[in-house]
């Protein structure tokens, strides 16, 4: 076998310390973001799986429910959704020795459980890629030129002298993540490694073309329907400033029955049209209206979502929200638009 090697990204400190705190700790609790995407939940499976395997009590506790196309990756059935217990998350937060926060920067990611894990006793890493993460942890892996946490898990099991201890289950979540946060690497994938770390994961007899499938052919009826009617009836597009808008209200959901997760990456679509770089999805959740920001190419998303709505993220991929109707955050959006209007113009 061709052996390639890895560049050892990760500091060797951060390694170790990683190390010795797996050694030392029994009781350990995984988190991530609100809403978990595959990133999110591949990262944090892969972990979860790794240390099972290493014979930790390791629980693995997400802030909500997240999207159907993800739920058959494995060991989802043994996941906590706090909203749904969180009496009992809070417990095992509060009891946990060591707590691993994947795919997020800043507490309020994970929303009403942020106190309990920022009060927790426990040691805390951080592994992410989100720009400037808030230093609350007492190891903070912060690699924001990585684009997914996943690929960072790769990259500290392989570090951490482990490769041989990733089976295929660890290798479809990490290949999953890997593959959600790059558009099924269309995006942020240019970097070789990521290609050398999905032939080790081959490697590990995964299966790439049905995991894209899980994922990607994996559309309900009604929300593959409801995608139709939102290009055609609830999108526009501002040639001149290259950028697009769809949105949906709370009855347009309604009317599609639509579930969690049915709208999870249209915002994507708006970008197939020659010369639109900048896409914002707009929709009203149960008590917000949240935003989704994608572009290519340098227009940054994150800067856009922080000046108006209260948001952040990646420069290609952002989000935010807003406390109102819908009517008014499209209004406020097309505020922005107005500020930006000038490096919009330009951006190609
Ligand atoms: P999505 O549009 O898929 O919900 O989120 C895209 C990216 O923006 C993700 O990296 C996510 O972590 C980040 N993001 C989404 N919503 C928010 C938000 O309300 N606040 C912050 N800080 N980041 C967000
Ligand atoms: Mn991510």
């Amino acid at each position: 076998m061709r052996v390639t090697t890895i560049t050892e990204i990760i500091s060797k400190e951060h390694v170790e310390t990683v190390r010795s705190y797996i050694e030392k700790y029994n009781k350990i609790v995984i988190t991530t973001h609100l809403s978990p995407d595959g990133d999110a939940l591949g990262s944090s499976l892969a972990l979860y799986h790794y240390l099972l395997r290493k014979g930790k009590d390791v629980k693995l506790i997400v802030p909500n429910s997240f999207p159907y196309f993800l739920k058959w990756m494995k060991g989802v059935e043994h996941i906590l959704v706090y909203e749904y217990y969180p009496e009992r998350g809070g417990h095992i937060i509060e009891h946990a020795e060591l707590i691993f926060c994947l795919d997020f920067n800043v507490p309020k990611r994970v929303g009403d459980m942020a106190p309990f894990v920022m009060s927790s006793a426990a040691k805390k890493v951080l592994i992410d890629h989100h720009p400037n993460p808030e230093n609350s942890c007492d190891v903070v892996i912060s690699h924001p030129e990585i684009s997914s946490t996943s690929e960072l898990i790769f990259r500290l099991l392989y570090q951490l002298g482990e490769y041989e201890r990733i089976d295929k289950d660890i290798a479809e979540c990490i290949y999953c993540g890997m593959m959600t946060d790059t558009g099924g690497f269309t995006y942020n994938s240019n970097d070789p490694e990521i290609f050398e770390i999905i032939s080790f994961l081959l490697r590990k007899n995964i299966d790439k073309d049905a995991i894209y499938s899980n994922v990607y052919h994996n559309y309900t009826e009604q929300r593959f329907r409801l995608l139709g009617f939102t290009l055609l009836k609830r999108m526009k597009i501002y040639n001149d400033i290259h950028s697009a808008l769809i949105y949906l209200s709370k009855e347009d959901l309604q009317k599609y029955k639509s579930g969690k997760g049915d709208t999870e990456g249209f915002v994507n679509y708006p970008l197939s049209i020659r010369g639109v770089v900048f896409s914002t999805f707009i929709y009203e959740d149960d008590n917000y209206v949240k935003l989704s920001f994608r572009s290519r190419g340098n227009f940054a998303c994150n800067e856009f979502a922080a000046e108006f709505f209260q948001g952040g993220g990646h420069l290609n991929a952002a989000g935010g929200e807003f406390y109102g109707t819908i009517q008014d955050a499209i209004a406020l959006f097309e505020v922005a638009l107005k500020k930006y209007e000038s490096k919009l113009r330009n951006a190609s």
